[in-house]
């Protein structure tokens, strides 16, 4: 049976960054991912990583208090802060880490890493390259994956986390090429599976992107944290939602309705185009359901007042990216943007340590919810979370196996997992249902996007639980064209389509029942933030019968919650 002291599962930022931690320790560590780790979704990231490094003349009197400050006010004060506080301290230290290990970030006149504005931040402290910043970073920290001669499995997708005696023993995956399962003992797992955007079908988010990396522990009863919180980001381009960075803002791009207006000044008045991801994506949504938008879908994302100099150093992926998917020059014409879901702030809950309450088994990265972004995530804090708590997930892994006594145990459990899947397999490939997978994806997109979207109420809201629970039923009768075991890329979507109903299904449940307005989660019909009854975080735990909530309380030990205004 393969062996790991420590393996990682996910090949992104995190994963990369906590297996580099590990092997600092331990040469036994092992990193799998279900793409090559430089195919990864965070190799789209464009706009930055926020550090106080105080860079900018702007940023002179920045600091680590205030950018933890800014991250809590953003996460309308559902963050944990001490976890918000540790995010932040971090910052620069891992920043700078990352540009000792090469990573090319822009440069100031001085020769100091340069920072842009970014969203909610008081100060500019966005670190980037151009708008790549997710391509380089993931570049750098894979030569270090490979300079520390980690094991990578390299397509092959984790399909089962094993339990046994409520202590994390290993994971069976299968490999891709051969559609083979293997059982895989470690004596820790790390998951840096990434967000679940296609959970939503319609995303900034890659196809890889789906829930199945949380509802594969989600359904070993270890519960999902705060899942209604999804973020919708404010400008996607119009037709294939690809994202348009925050750094288009924030080298001073307008946002204008037809009526060729700024509108955000009547909604945030100081802050404008640079206040937090959920009001400008309400104040958006707001303008063309009223009728100020354009065709009644969008809006205009005005940069042909920067200069083509500017355009094409600083935002040159944005240029091309208008050009081939839309055909328009962002140097002479406005882009149409609408927002569109981007992030889940929820995922695994785990503590400030990156551990779950199953020894052994930790989370790190988008998939995990340490709580650092509570209701609304600031832009450039995501990319710092896998960075940050990537390698706080691989410190503590090593040290929980240091203190563990019983070491390779768990063959016996291992093994009836591996029977358990290959039955799961052949009877979902065998399986003559009628229901097919591309009706069930559409049906759950056109679900998510039209009543849990920006703005949510009950009667959708209810409605869309229904319609989950109905595809989760109708799942089961899922029958498959290609009943080959090898390279079924089929069989893996099937599986992922799984996990995205059970992510869906916490989605909504905590949507529905959440009777308040809070970061990136808006009620219409209880539009105002709720304290008194509801500082705290959803627990979705996974019964066969269906999402089960409780709640948790919040860590609001440095900063009494206020109101937010920007
Ligand atoms: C278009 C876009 C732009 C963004 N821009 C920014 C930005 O400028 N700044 C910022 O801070 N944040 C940004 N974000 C968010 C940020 O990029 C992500 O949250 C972050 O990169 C996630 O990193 P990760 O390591 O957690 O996951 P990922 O990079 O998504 O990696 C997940 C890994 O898990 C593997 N995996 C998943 N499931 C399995 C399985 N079952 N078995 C095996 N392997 C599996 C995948 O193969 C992959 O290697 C952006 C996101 C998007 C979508």
């Amino acid at each position: 049976m393969i062996y790991h002291k420590v393996l990682v599962v996910g090949g992104g930022l995190a994963g990369m960054r906590a297996a580099i931690a590990v092997s600092e320790h331990y040469t036994n560590v092992a990193l799998l991912t279900k793409i090559y780790p430089v195919r990864s979704h965070s190799g789209a990231a464009q706009g930055g990583i926020n550090g106080a490094l105080c860079n900018n003349p702007r940023g002179l009197h920045d600091s680590c208090e205030r950018h933890g400050f800014d991250t809590i006010k953003g996460s309308d004060f559902l963050a944990d802060q001490k976890a918000s506080m540790l995010l932040t301290a971090e910052a620069p230290k891992r920043i700078r880490e990352l540009e000792h290990w090469g990573c090319p970030f822009d440069r100031t006149e001085e020769g100091k890493i340069a920072q842009r504005p970014f969203g909610g931040a008081g100060f500019p402290r966005t670190c980037y390259a151009a708008d790549k910043t997710g391509h380089v970073i993931l570049h750098v920290l894979y030569e270090q994956l490979v300079k520390h001669e980690i094991k990578t499995y390299n397509e092959w997708m984790v399909t089962k986390l094993v339990v046994e005696d409520g202590i994390c023993r290993g994971v069976i995956a299968m490999e891709l090429l051969t559609g083979k399962l293997h059982p895989i003992m470690a004596e820790a797992v790390i998951f840096t599976t990434g967000g679940s955007g296609r959970s939503y079908g319609v995303t900034t988010n890659a196809r890889t992107s789906t829930g199945l990396g949380m509802a594969i522990p989600y359904m070993e009863g270890i519960p999902l944290k705060d899942m209604e919180f999804v973020q919708f980001h404010p400008t996607t381009l119009v037709g294939s939602n690809i994202l348009m960075t925050e750094g288009c803002r924030g080298e001073g791009g307008y946002l204008k309705n037809k009526l060729g207006e700024r509108f955000m000044q009547k909604y945030a008045p100081d802050f404008m185009e640079l206040a937090p991801r959920d009001i400008v994506s309400r104040c958006i949504t707001t303008e063309i359901l009223e009728g100020r938008g354009f065709d009644n879908s969008y809006v205009h994302l005005d940069l042909t007042h920067l200069g083509a100099h500017k355009i094409i150093t600083r935002l040159p992926g944005i240029r091309e990216i208008c050009i081939n998917f839309k055909g328009i020059d962002p140097i002479t014409q406005p882009i149409p943007i609408q927002p569109g879901m981007h992030y889940f702030m929820g995922g695994i809950d785990c503590n400030i340590d990156c551990a779950t309450d199953v020894p052994g088994f930790y989370a790190a990265g988008e998939c995990a919810c340490v709580s650092v972004h509570g209701a609304n995530r600031l832009g450039g804090n995501s990319l710092l979370e896998t960075v940050v708590f990537g390698a706080i997930a691989g410190e503590k892994a090593v040290k929980y196996i240091e203190g563990k006594k019983d070491a390779r145990k768990g063959e016996k459990a291992l093994n009836s997992a591996l029977e358990q899947q290959e039955s799961k397999i052949n009877n979902l490939l065998n399986n003559q249902g009628k229901e097919k997978m591309p009706d069930i994806t559409k049906e759950m997109s056109e679900t998510m996007l039209k009543k849990v979207g920006v703005f949510r109420k009950k009667d959708e809201l209810k409605a869309a639980l229904d319609k989950i629970k109905e595809l989760i039923q109708r799942y089961k009768n899922l029958g498959l064209l290609n009943k080959n075991r090898k390279c079924n890329q089929e069989l893996m979507w099937a599986l992922e389509l799984e996990g995205n109903l059970l992510v869906d299904e916490t989605v909504v449940a905590g949507a529905l029942v959440r009777e308040e307005s809070r970061g990136s989660h808006s009620r219409t019909d209880f539009p105002k933030r709720d304290d008194k009854n509801w500082l705290k975080h959803t627990v979705a735990t996974y019964s066969s019968d269906g999402v089960k909530l409780s709640y948790k309380e919040v860590d609001t030990s440095i900063y009494e919650p206020v109101e937010r205004k920007y």
